[in-house]
This record gives structure tokens, sequence and C-alpha cells, in this order.
């Protein structure tokens, strides 16, 4: 199967206003950041109008990338989420 369909048979669950994931406020991301946008393997990272990197958490796999590739710039603020929520991977 596609790596999309083996994906697809994750479940998620939002905690809602809880993002484990933040990019800290910023005018121009670091190269680093901004690789983000085609590296996060869930498409969470998107460019804004303004050329700021912004990131929304459904569907994160908390893989990590982002995480490591901004250790050095301390742009985002990464935590696991909450028991019981962000991703609940079905194997098998
Ligand atoms: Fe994307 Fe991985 Fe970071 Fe989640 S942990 S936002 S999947 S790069």
């Amino acid at each position: 199967a596609r790596i999309e369909e083996k994906l697809f048979q994750n479940r998620y669950l939002v905690d809602a206003g809880r993002p484990h994931i933040k990019v800290r406020a910023h005018a121009v991301p670091s190269p680093a950041l901004r690789a983000l946008v085609h590296a996060c393997p869930a498409n969470c990272y998107s460019e804004t109008d303004t050329g700021a990197v912004e990131v929304a958490t459904d569907g994160c796999m908390e893989c990590g990338t982002c995480r490591v590739l901004t250790q050095a710039t301390g742009e985002i603020e990464w935590s696991y989420p909450r028991g019981g929520f962000g991703v609940l991977y079905k194997f098998g």
C-alpha cells in the first residue's frame, strides 16, 4: 500500500486549544524553519502571505523532524501531546 493509505489508518485525536508544537513569533524564518514547509511529512507547516512560517498540528505524526531541524534556531516549542491525545498508531 502507498504510504498515504497506511498513514490514513492511524487515528489522530486533536487536543483542541493545546497544540503541542508552536512556532515562536518571527519576522523572517531561518532556512531551517522554512525547509519544514517541505520537510514535514504531514504537511503541517505552511508559509503565510508575509513570509512567516506557521504550523497546524492536525495530523502531526510526532516524527520529531521539526524539532531536530530547529534545535539550533529555537524557533519552535515542541512537547509531546498529553496522554491520550495526538497520533494513535495502529499496528498490523
Ligand atoms: Fe511535522 Fe514531524 Fe514536526 Fe509533526 S513532528 S509537525 S509530523 S515534522
